[in-house]
């Protein structure tokens, strides 16, 4: 298991965001409340938040399963961010909202697709097979 505390030598390996779990990459990525505040206000669909992965690789995998490209590297670009905000927050104190995380990912692709959208106008992969 990745544990990204072993990066800061002498530090202990509590998340500092919430500073109620350990600091995995899954945990930095998807179960931190405040990555999940990010997420959700994203809309992305609940069911990627609620199961629970021992590594961020395997979430990521999944998501891309079902979501199409566009949508996928909207997350990665999220999820970029997510990792970003932490940095601030670690290296320079600095406490981003995450409706702040989620507009400075959204800035960077013109054309952002938002999660929500996935339920009613993406058509999934399988959807996509079957018609
Ligand atoms: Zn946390």
């Amino acid at each position: 298991m990745c544990k990204i505390s072993s990066f800061r030598d002498g530090l202990n390996d509590t998340c500092l965001k919430c500073g109620n779990e350990r600091e995995t990459l899954i945990h930095v990525m998807k179960d931190c409340p405040m990555a999940q505040a990010v997420l959700k206000f994203g809309g992305l669909n609940n069911k990627f938040l609620a199961r629970s992965y021992l590594r961020c690789i395997d979430w990521i995998e999944d998501i891309a399963r079902e979501l199409d490209n566009k949508a996928v590297s909207n997350l990665i670009t999220i999820l970029w961010n997510v990792w970003n905000s932490r940095n601030n927050r670690i290296f320079k104190g600095v406490e981003e909202d995450a409706k702040v995380t989620w507009e400075r990912a959204a800035a960077l692709s013109k054309d952002f697709r938002i999660f929500n959208m996935l339920e009613n106008l993406m058509v999934s992969k399988k959807a996509e097979v079957k018609t």
